[in-house]
């Protein structure tokens, strides 16, 4: 049905249907499954980002290697009680962003979206934007069905793989496929997600890859509250009527070209960037 941002953008508006409406016309078709059993099961994904997004808010959750965590506590509390310079709606989601992280970092369940690493960008803005707009549950899995809609087409056209094109197009890619789904949610237009989505990939393009002791923690959780807050700032930019001067699609293949110029340092290998610091190598060393 559409492989391409230009293709998906053709096919919303030649239909008069939302992206996610395509996305989901797309799934069932490939999928055979019905209806109702696509909605459950997207039910079930979000019952899990919603655990994963609260979990560590009110506990302090330490990865296995005790290398990271409670910091989502620490957000959240600094949220309840400062007059916090972003205000509550940006540190809301970034604790949310950072309690996925936890999660994700003391093996418990969380929803890839588009993987491990970049797992609390998706769920922390959407259900930022859940309470913020007053949104039913059913709007929020249309949501989700938008941002795979994005986060497919940076699959098929290039990488969502931090070993291959750095987090760029991971944690890049989550905050894309977030923004295009709030921009959605908001009543913006199908040309405003992508250029949501191109705004979040251009903001971070080049953004490397280099967890320290290749651990899934530091600093893929910090790069998790700031993918969060680059999805809502870029879905507002985009609702504010501001366009991508460059298309998604090409936003896109400028994002693989680069992470392919990318060394094998800066790929996942943790021998570069924060992990290549002396403070990166002790604790590689310690663990
Ligand atoms: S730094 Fe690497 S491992 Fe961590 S979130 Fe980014 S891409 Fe994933």
């Amino acid at each position: 049905m559409f492989n391409t941002g230009s293709e998906l953008i053709k096919l919303c508006n030649e239909k008069n249907k939302k992206i996610s409406e395509i996305v989901i016309e797309k799934e069932l078709l490939n999928s055979g499954i019905k209806y109702d059993e696509l909605m459950n099961r997207m039910k079930e994904i979000l019952k899990t980002m919603e655990n994963s997004s609260k979990y560590s808010l009110d506990k302090e959750v330490v990865s296995v290697s005790r290398l990271t965590g409670g910091n989502a506590i620490k957000v959240e509390e600094y949220k309840n009680t400062h007059k916090t310079i972003c205000g509550d709606i940006i540190n809301s989601a970034m604790a949310m962003a950072l309690s996925t992280s936890e999660v994700n970092a003391s093996m418990g369940k969380i929803v890839a979206a588009p993987t491990a690493g970049a797992s609390g960008i998706v769920p922390a803005a959407l259900f930022t934007v859940k309470n913020r707009l007053n949104l039913s549950d059913e709007d929020i899995i249309s949501g989700l069905f938008t941002a795979a809609g994005i986060g497919e087409i940076v699959a098929r056209n290039a990488t969502v793989s931090g070993a291959e094109g750095g987090c760029q197009a991971e944690c890049g890619v989550a905050s894309a496929m977030a923004a295009a789904a709030v921009v959605e949610l908001a009543g913006g237009s199908v040309e405003s997600s992508l250029d949501a989505a191109s705004f979040c990939i251009i903001n971070v393009m080049g953004l490397v890859c280099d967890p320290v002791a290749g651990l899934v923690e530091y600093p893929c959780a910090l790069r998790n509250a700031s993918g969060v807050a680059n999805a809502l700032i870029s879905a507002d930019l985009a609702l504010a009527g501001v366009k991508s001067l460059v298309p998604f699609d090409e936003v896109v293949e400028a994002m693989y070209k680069v992470g392919k110029l990318l060394p094998e340092s800066l790929r996942e290998t943790a021998l570069g960037g924060i992990a290549d610091t002396e403070t990166g190598r002790e604790a590689k060393k310690r663990i």
